[in-house]
């Protein structure tokens, strides 16, 4: 089957699976999702989700974050983990936000990369849950699933898994795609023993059965 063919029926199959798939960060405006998805890194959703509301209701727009005090966000966003970090990333990204884009989150690429501790992955994920663009959010579960499944040649680097992709999935497909990789990532797939025999996958999976 040749990787257009192959990814249509991937997408067929995982769209009847996971029909509600959609990020499992809690999307609120576009510039707290920036926040939330700077603070996931190394960390789980969950953990984002439970740390957030402090942190949005005593800095209810950028420029209250931009202008906060460095070492109040590094206590709130202390249990994210990479605090420090984080905390100078988040105030310098609202600042940006303010100074150089009227306090809107921009919707390029080229213009979200731009903006401090933004990678492709945050860039991609907003441009697909905020703006409704094409969007290859290439994390660990889609770089992991789209390698053994056969999509990709099984590359780990991001940025040329992201460009293959781009090759055979349609881009209004692309979002919901991503989001179901990550489901079907935590279920079945799992990073260490994928659990073939309850996938649906199994009959055009190039690894399928992996670990027998
Ligand atoms: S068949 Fe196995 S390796 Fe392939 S996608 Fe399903 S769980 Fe993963």
């Amino acid at each position: 089957m040749r990787k257009k063919e192959l990814a249509c029926e991937v997408i067929r199959l995982l769209q009847k699976e996971y029909p509600d798939s959609v990020c499992t960060l809690d999307t609120g405006d576009a510039w707290q999702l920036l926040v939330s998805v700077r603070l996931a890194a190394q960390c789980t959703d969950k953990r984002v989700n439970e740390t957030v509301p402090e942190l949005f209701k005593k800095y209810p727009s950028p420029r209250a974050l931009a202008d906060a005090d460095i070492r109040d966000i590094e206590k709130i966003v202390h249990p994210c983990g990479l605090y420090k970090t984080k905390a100078r990333d988040i105030k310098a990204c609202m600042n940006m936000l303010c100074e150089r884009f009227g306090g809107r989150v921009p919707d390029t690429m080229e213009e979200l990369l731009s903006l401090p501790g933004v990678g492709r992955k945050s860039a991609n994920l907003i441009l697909g849950d905020i703006f409704g663009k094409e969007s290859y959010v290439c994390d660990t579960h889609c770089i992991r699933l789209t390698g053994r499944i056969g999509l990709t040649d099984g590359s780990k680097d991001p940025l040329s898994v992201e460009m293959q992709l781009r090759k055979i999935i349609p881009p209004e497909e692309s979002g919901a795609f991503c989001h179901r990789l990550v489901d079907h990532g935590r279920a079945v797939c799992k990073a260490g023993r994928p659990l073939c025999e309850n996938c649906v996958l199994s009959d055009i999976c190039k690894n399928r059965n992996l670990n027998i």
